[in-house]
């Protein structure tokens, strides 16, 4: 019997007057956006588990958010803290991808088991160790999360997930979706209304799928901001949108510039939202 997860996003930051271009490839006309960030929490059968989980503004924290010009920020911890959870109660947590705004507190909460696909830890040790004139890859990731990482691994507490994967736990999937980085994999959670799938940054906005407003109505759009190939990002928009049947209301993006109006607003905590999901 799978578990019925409970799911909410939680916002925690804000980037101001981003450009739409950094977000739907081309966009180059249109106004830019203030962006929010976000996480998810999935709790069920005695598990606290998050989808990413935000970055702290502190060391390398605080510098990225003054480069990626993120002013609005409340810490992960606190947005939690609204939910009645603890670090300590976070049993696990599924990234996506290493970026520091997804990736950026996983040293907070030290009971918790960490999945990231292989290929996405491999690939960011392997930019690194590239000469300084391929540091452009590694521009939005935080070693110091890689270290985290790998400090958990010798706890035993990193697993790194090789592929695909049914029931990582139970009602939990992921699937690799590359393309926005080199293993970047998305997560689906079943509900009680049915199967969700939290994107990660495979993409980046509806738009990424719909191609409203780019001048490509009806067609996938890369993303802006990639090191991966735009051919295997749009092979991630199409099994993203085939895990949920092709129903896009149940694709969480992560970064949705429309601040999920389908999903109720349940808290706030200082003008960052927490949407019930399922
Ligand atoms: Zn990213």
């Amino acid at each position: 019997m799978s578990t019925v997860w409970t799911v909410h996003v939680i916002e925690y930051a804000r980037a101001s007057r981003q450009p739409m271009a950094s977000l739907v490839w081309g966009t180059f006309s249109d106004p830019p956006i203030d962006t929010p960030f976000s996480f998810v929490l999935a709790q069920g059968a005695g598990r606290t588990v998050l989808c990413d989980c935000g970055f702290m503004k502190q060391g390398n924290g605080a510098d990225f958010a003054i480069k990626f010009g993120i002013p609005d920020w409340v810490s992960p911890l606190r947005m939690l803290n609204r939910m009645s959870i603890e670090p300590t109660d976070v049993t696990d947590i599924v990234l996506s991808h290493a970026h520091f705004d997804h990736a950026g507190s996983i040293d907070q909460f030290p009971n918790a088991q960490i999945y990231l696909q292989k290929a996405e830890m491999l690939s960011w040790i392997e930019a690194f160790a590239l000469p300084p004139r391929f540091s452009i890859l590694t521009d939005v990731v935080d070693p110091d999360d890689i270290r985290s990482a790998l400090e958990a691994s010798f706890e035993h507490r990193l697993t790194l997930v090789d592929g695909d994967r049914d029931d990582l736990l139970p009602g939990l999937s992921v699937r690799l979706a590359k393309g926005h980085t080199m293993g970047q994999q998305f997560i689906t959670l079943e509900t009680a209304t049915g199967r969700y799938a939290v994107a990660g940054d495979c993409i980046y906005s509806s738009r990424n799928l719909t191609g409203a407003g780019c001048g490509h109505q009806h067609r996938y759009v890369p993303l802006g901001a990639g090191i991966g190939s735009a051919w295997d990002q749009l092979l991630s928009f199409d099994c993203l949108e085939q895990s949920v049947d092709g129903d896009r209301s149940r694709i969480i993006i992560l970064h949705d510039e429309s601040r999920w109006p389908d999903f109720e607003r349940v808290h706030e905590v200082e003008g960052m939202g927490i949407y019930k999901v399922a």
